[in-house]
């Protein structure tokens, strides 16, 4: 059963049982208010007939005929119950009592009796009343009232009723219908469009909703907000899927050249005749050189997939200058001819990975001997600003073209001049994912023919740690 029909019955339901409490509840008090009418018109016309003591035919007999009162019965028994006198009006018809109320009011146990008795004719409301008066037989005085016209209007009420019931039940079903299917009409929008995502895929598409900002407002905007986040989160993952096709594919590259060459070189040495000494002594220095470059390779393609898979590093107070000295201290054998001078004046330490840190520490300064020429220099400085440490590694080499610039940290970027060499082309794409899985950052400056500054940024621990 749809939620807009079950809305629609709910709200009949209870509009129905309310009306039906309603209207019994009408006709009982009613009914019950002309009874005690009829009852109280009773007494008060028995009550006048005692106490005038006009309870005889006398009454009866008056200029205006023999009706007392002309829409009540009169009629006087003796306490034996026999008839003794009765209005005209009443003609062959004797006002009834039951046996129980002529018991009540011969032994005094009640002072008057009122009963409803049905007849022919529609109910009869009939009040007995004993008397006695001196030198009189003592009786019994029963007035009476048809109830028939009371019992029309209450019928007639009462068909009101069930037929007012009816046609407000049948309309509150239609415009409930109507109103659950308006109000629902939002709902059915964002099924549609849920549906419609999940066939074609198209997280661009939206709820189009502009009613008031209610519970389906909310739940419109959350749906379109859910979606926007969904398209970000899909487009993230293509990319990513994407990137790691490249990287697949630059990989199975960059390993098929010193393969190659392996097996080329290999080849020479199975010659027959064999190549000269000479030879094969630098076929066999190649063969190393490619295989030194293939394990350097494999490392840092096995370093990269660890940390896109979210390498385990700590995050710890680590002092920058000791790390600095240590890592400019192992780059020194590299120096030959280039100055490399370090600042160690700054007590700061950074939140860090120590090795992971030191790793980035002498990737830069390898490029940075590297590519500076002999006589150059290259200054290792750290420095605080805003809560952050910054360690910057400043050479005085070729500089960066700046078309080069944007693809440095791109993995298997190699500019020219080292496309030769036995460079990979990961070092700073390593750095990189080393710097940002610490929470850091990698920037750099450069300019041609004066040199580059590769700054690394990371967050400043607030104490140095105890033993330092
Ligand atoms: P690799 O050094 O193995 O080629 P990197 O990822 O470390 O790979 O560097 C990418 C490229 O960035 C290098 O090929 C080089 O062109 C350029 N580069 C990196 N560091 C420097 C530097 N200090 N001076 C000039 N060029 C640099």
């Amino acid at each position: 059963m749809s939620v807009r029909l079950r809305l629609t019955l709910l709200y009949s339901a209870i509009l129905v049982f309310t009306l039906i409490a309603f209207s019994v509840t009408i006709y009982l008090t009613v009914s019950r208010v002309m009874l005690d009418f009829q009852e109280n018109a009773l007494v008060e016309e028995a009550t006048q007939i005692l106490t005038q003591g006009v309870f005889t035919l006398t009454v009866i007999d008056t200029p205006r005929g023999r009706i007392a009162v002309p829409e009540t019965y009169v009629q006087v028994r003796t306490l034996d119950g026999e008839v003794a006198d009765k209005s005209p009006n009443l003609g062959d018809f004797t006002l009834p009592i039951s046996e129980e109320g002529m018991r009540q009011l011969r032994t005094g146990e009640a002072k008057s009796w009122t009963e409803t008795v049905s007849t022919e004719d529609g109910r009869l409301l009939v009040y007995s009343k004993p008397f006695r008066f001196p030198g009189q037989p003592a009786g019994i005085l029963q007035v009476a009232r048809s109830l028939a016209e009371q019992d029309r209007a209450l019928g007639a009420l009462k068909w009101t009723l069930m037929v007012g019931t009816g046609l407000a039940t049948v309309a509150a079903f239609g415009i409930g219908w109507g109103l659950a299917g308006l109000s629902l009409r939002p709902i059915n929008r964002i099924t549609q469009t849920a549906q419609e995502i999940g066939a074609r895929r198209d997280f661009s598409r939206r709820v189009q909703y502009s009613g008031p900002s209610d519970e389906i407002g909310l739940l419109a905007t959350m749906f379109n907000t859910m979606l926007t986040e969904l398209q970000a989160a899909y487009r993230q993952v293509e990319q990513s899927l994407q990137a790691q096709r490249r990287f697949v594919a630059d990989a199975s590259h960059e390993l098929r050249t010193p393969l190659t060459t392996i097996r080329g070189n290999v080849a020479l040495l199975q010659r027959d005749p064999p190549i000269s000494e000479e030879d094969r002594v630098a076929v066999l220095h190649d063969v190393a050189e490619e295989i030194e470059r293939m394990i350097r390779l494999v490392n840092g393609l096995l370093l990269l997939a660890r940390t896109d898979a979210g390498l385990p590093l700590r995050r710890e107070p680590v002092p920058v200058c000791p790390l600095i000295d240590d890592a400019c201290r192992q780059a020194l054998v590299l120096a030959d001819g280039r100055a490399l001078v370090w600042d160690d004046t700054v007590e700061a330490a950074v939140l860090a990975d120590r090795d992971a840190l030191k790793q980035v520490l002498l990737i830069l300064l390898d490029n940075a001997l590297k590519y500076t020429p002999e006589g150059g220099m290259i200054t290792v400085a750290a420095a605080v600003r805003d809560g952050r440490v910054e360690i910057s590694v400043r050479d005085t080499g070729p500089g960066i073209d700046p078309a080069a610039l944007p693809h440095i940290f791109e993995r298997f970027y190699r500019g020219d001049s080292s496309r030769s060499g036995q460079n990979t082309g990961l070092g700073l794409a390593i750095a990189k994912s080393l710097v940002e899985a610490q929470q850091g950052e990698i920037r750099v400056q450069s300019e041609l023919g004066r040199g580059s500054v590769f700054t690394v940024t990371l967050p400043r621990a607030e104490a140095l740690p105890a033993d330092e």
